[in-house]
């Protein structure tokens, strides 16, 4: 049997249109719109595509953006100083650098200089420690996207055997960390794991993030499993998950596709992430 696609077109827009919805009665009920300043230093074209479309959605869903675009040669000390002013704005409440930075800049000095309770992308350390110890806290987006899309297939996560491919600190280690939040019993593999097929083969949900095209066959599904392909590549001009789609799909039970899984899912959460920011629930620290 072929497994059912999952979505994350459709789910991202349903939950742009619920962020869509808060935000009208924010502002209907008078308090502060959310905003959200995201900080382009250079000229990646990658990352410029990025910011434009995470522009786009702040516009849908009527969130205020403001893009800061800098040069290159732009100092640490000069966005240092831009990230202290944004934290003390009352009128930005979620602040996103877009990595990544020229190399002359330190990126784990400049993620530490912003609030972490206007850290939209869930990097600063201190988020990612209350994620660790299971506080409440701003996600990072990618994984939060990736645990939406499982929860979408109604599967209950509980009990369930999770394997995570790839620890990365921005997606594979907080995605396992969130699954076993979500109390699954997890295992994280990587690029020194030993037969990485039959550990996959005992997953009831595989999240593979490994960022090598077609990794993922049908000899590590287990039958009916749950599959998310974080993984994005560009093959001969095309974009390619990690996952061997037309194999794979003829064993798993729900699988996302790429491109539409994954991807349009990390903007809806940023969305989600700046409401949050917004209404203050995150207990501050600074
Ligand atoms: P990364 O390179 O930082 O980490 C990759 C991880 O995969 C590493 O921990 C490595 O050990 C593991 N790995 C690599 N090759 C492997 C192999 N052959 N076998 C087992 N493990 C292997 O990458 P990342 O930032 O975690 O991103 C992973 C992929 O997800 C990339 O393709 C990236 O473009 C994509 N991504 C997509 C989104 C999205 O919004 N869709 C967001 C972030 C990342």
């Amino acid at each position: 049997m072929s497994a059912r696609i999952i979505d994350g077109k459709a789910l991202s827009q349903k939950i742009l249109d619920s962020v869509k919805q808060e935000v009208e009665s924010l502002s209907k009920s008078g308090k502060p719109i959310p905003g959200l300043t995201v900080i382009l230093v250079g000229k990646d074209p990658a990352s410029k595509i990025y910011v434009r479309n995470k522009e786009r959605a702040c516009q849908a869903v009527g969130i205020d953006s403001n893009i800061i675009t800098l040069e290159e040669k732009t100092s640490e000390e000069e966005l240092l100083y831009i990230i202290d002013t944004l934290n003390n704005d009352d009128k930005v409440h979620g602040i996103l650098v877009q990595l990544p930075l020229p190399p002359h800049i330190n990126e784990c000095k400049v993620i530490e200089a912003i609030s972490p309770s206007k850290d939209v992308d869930g990097f600063h350390p201190i988020n990612r420690g209350r994620l660790l110890t299971g506080e409440d806290c701003l996600e990072p987006c990618t994984p939060k996207g990736i645990i939406h899309l499982i929860k979408s297939t109604g599967v209950d996560i509980t009990g369930k055997h999770a394997v995570v491919i790839g620890r990365s600190n921005n997606v594979g280690k907080p995605a396992a960390l969130m699954l076993l939040r979500n109390n699954a019993t997890v295992t994280v593999a990587h690029t020194r794991t030993l037969d990485l097929p039959s550990v996959a083969s005992t997953a009831d949900i595989l999240v593979v993030a490994a960022g090598r095209s077609h990794l993922v066959d049908e000899t590590f599904i287990k039958e009916g499993a749950i599959v998310i392909d974080v993984g994005i590549s560009r093959v001969d001009g095309r974009i390619s998950g990690d996952v061997d789609f037309e194999k794979v799909k003829e064993r798993a039970g729900f699988i996302t596709p790429v491109p539409g899984g994954v991807g349009p899912m990390t903007v809806a959460t940023l969305m989600e992430n700046t409401l949050k920011a917004a209404k203050g629930t995150i207990c501050k620290t600074s």
